[in-house]
């Protein structure tokens, strides 16, 4: 595995294999890499002939300075799983290579709806984070393809909104993969490193209350649906932030529902002041 730490470096390295008609594909992460990142690593393998994974922790995503601080490394173990791998090349920028005017420079994306709901009414100012990093990351990596994980539901609607606004949907694919889960059905996240074992133990409901609200929604109205999971949460000890269902491809919330269309539960809510955050496509 090639390590590049320089956003030019990988740039000319990058050209070079795309003058060899070669395919790139691009992991992009925040590190402290679980089986749910490499599943992402393990489809860019198979489906291109270089695989790009990008470790940056990105300070103008976090709206809360203590979370950002406290989010976890372990950058020697995630280059172990990453050799292991069989991933071509680790991108491990310092700050000043991604945002070489400073962080407190920042641009304004067109993302509309989308940040006024859910994440991004909850962590203001996320979503903007998230698309200056991708824009700058997709600009140096230029891939043909861009796995990202469904865990992230809205996440991913963001990035393609960016993908869309910059013109960049004429060249990148987007592929969204699914949500890894722990055998008790908590989806796999970096932040659940900071669980300490009752609330590891505990955010398994968060899972429960996604397959609850999935197997009621035919026979109880939304919004009964809703305040039952909130209250197998907050029974558990979270601080909910949101449970909310919606239109799987708009995200507009929904407070009635024929079984029609196709529609997604969100949760956000804190367990021992760590947030975590889930969801599942219904019908
Ligand atoms: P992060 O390091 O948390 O920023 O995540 C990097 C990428 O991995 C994002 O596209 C996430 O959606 C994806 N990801 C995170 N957790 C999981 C998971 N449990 N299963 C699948 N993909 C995931």
């Amino acid at each position: 595995m090639i390590l590049f730490k320089r956003a030019g470096d990988l740039h000319k390295y990058i050209e070079e294999q795309q003058r060899n008609d070669l395919k790139i594909g691009f992991v992009p992460t925040m590190g402290a890499l679980h089986p749910g990142h490499l599943s992402l690593i393990e489809r860019s393998l198979s489906g291109n002939d270089r695989t790009v994974c990008s470790i940056f922790v990105n300070p103008t995503q976090f709206n809360d300075p203590e979370d950002l601080r406290k989010y976890p490394v372990t950058i020697e173990k995630d280059i172990f799983e990453l050799e292991r791998s069989g991933c071509d090349v680790l991108f491990l920028p310092p700050v000043q290579e991604i945002y070489p005017e400073g962080t407190d420079k920042r641009l304004n994306f067109d993302l509309g709806y989308l940040e006024t709901v859910l994440e991004g009414k909850f962590r203001p100012g996320h979503f903007q984070g998230v698309c200056m990093v991708m824009d700058r990351l997709l600009k140096i990596v230029s891939p043909d393809n861009l796995y990202l994980g469904q865990k992230d539901y809205q996440q991913c609607m963001v990035i393609k909104r960016l993908i869309n606004l910059s013109g960049m949907d004429k060249t990148i694919h987007l592929n969204i993969c699914p949500t890894f889960r722990e055998s008790d059905g908590l989806a796999m996240s970096s932040r659940n490193l900071r669980l300490n074992e009752e609330a590891r133990e505990k955010a398994t409901i968060m899972y429960r209350s996604l397959l609850f609200i999935k197997s009621s929604m035919y026979n109880m109205s939304v919004n009964n649906v809703k305040a039952e999971a909130e209250r197998m949460l907050t029974n558990a000890g979270f601080r909910v932030d949101y449970v909310e269902i919606a239109g799987a491809d708009t995200l507009n919330l929904i407070d009635s529902w024929n079984g029609d269309k196709k529609i997604v539960a969100l949760i956000a809510a804190f367990i021992n002041n760590v947030r975590l955050i889930d969801n599942m496509i219904i019908n």
